[in-house]
């Protein structure tokens, strides 16, 4: 008995509420189910109910705590409902992963980009991250600290000549709104940080990536030659939220295979 309460305490994330938006997809669904196994109960939360179900009930499946719910995260009365649910059913929020995002395909250039591809991803990508915080923070304030994590990206920091403006510059509004929450929260026990992934084998690039000609334009740039997996987000994700970060607020915290250290990649 000592043996296994002393396993509880040891998960990463023991007795921590995490709400996870996105959860119906590649990163957040990864992270739902790790952060579950690390002794999280989650609220996973997505626009695609049935895939959020799918993802609790794995989690359910495999022993873990979770529950879903449908959500617009650029509909500040759907974010709300969302936090509110979290406290009603698990008693409090420690964690507000906010990892939903869109890339349009008809997102282009200056030129080409329409208004209703930009202000649809800004609505998703930004004021989604910005309602996270918006409910998240009284929640975190109630429960005595936390940790959010925006999910970002590495074209918050480069830019491609494969253009996608409107998401580029989305995810450098979330990097910007990251900074600024985390000094403004810091004194209130309430963590903030962005994590910038590298291109991933998920479906939101890998639709887009439709030829191998596409594919290898990319993976060129990439020191390590290959997309990032899911898991391998959903473990810094993990660290961002966990206290093993208990001194790491307002990091841009980059998991991109080496892209973003690279002049010139390996033959
Ligand atoms: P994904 O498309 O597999 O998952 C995204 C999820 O967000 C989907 O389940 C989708 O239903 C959900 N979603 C979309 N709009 C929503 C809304 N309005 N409200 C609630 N949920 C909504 O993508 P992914 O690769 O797992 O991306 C997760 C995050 O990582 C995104 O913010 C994305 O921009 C970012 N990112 C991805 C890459 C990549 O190469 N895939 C690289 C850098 C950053």
């Amino acid at each position: 008995m000592a043996a296994a309460a002393a396993a509880a305490a040891a998960r990463r994330l023991s007795g921590k509420v995490c709400v996870i938006t996105g959860s119906a997809g590649g990163l957040g669904k990864a992270s739902s189910i790790l952060f579950a196994r690390e002794g999280a109960r989650v609220v996973c939360a997505d626009l695609d109910k049935a895939g959020a179900e799918d993802t609790a009930e794995r989690i359910a499946r495999g022993g873990g705590s979770a529950i879903a719910t449908g959500v617009d995260v650029s509909k500040p009365s759907e974010v709300e409902a969302m936090i509110s649910l979290a406290e009603r059913e698990f008693g409090a929020v420690h964690v507000v992963f906010n990892n939903a995002g869109i890339m349009l395909g008809a997102d282009d250039d200056a030129v080409a980009t329409s208004d209703e591809v930009w202000d649809r991803t800004f609505e998703v990508n930004v004021k989604g991250c910005w309602y996270g915080a918006k409910y998240g923070v009284p929640a975190l304030r109630r429960a005595g600290g936390g940790s959010i994590v925006n999910t970002a990206s590495f074209v918050s920091i480069l830019g491609a000549a494969t253009p996608q403006l409107a998401y580029t510059a989305s995810k450098g509004a979330v990097l910007a709104m990251t900074r600024e929450l985390a000094v403004v929260h810091a004194r209130e026990n309430i963590r903030v940080n962005a994590l910038c992934p590298g291109p991933l084998n998920t479906p939101l690039l890998q639709e887009f990536l439709d030829t191998p000609a596409k594919a290898r334009r990319r993976l060129v740039h990439v020191p390590m030659g290959r997309f990032g997996e899911a898991a391998e987000m959903a473990k810094a994700a993990l660290f961002l939220a966990s206290d093993d970060a208990s001194y790491v607020t307002g990091s841009s915290f980059l998991v991109d295979g080496g892209i973003t250290a690279a002049y010139v990649t390996p033959e």
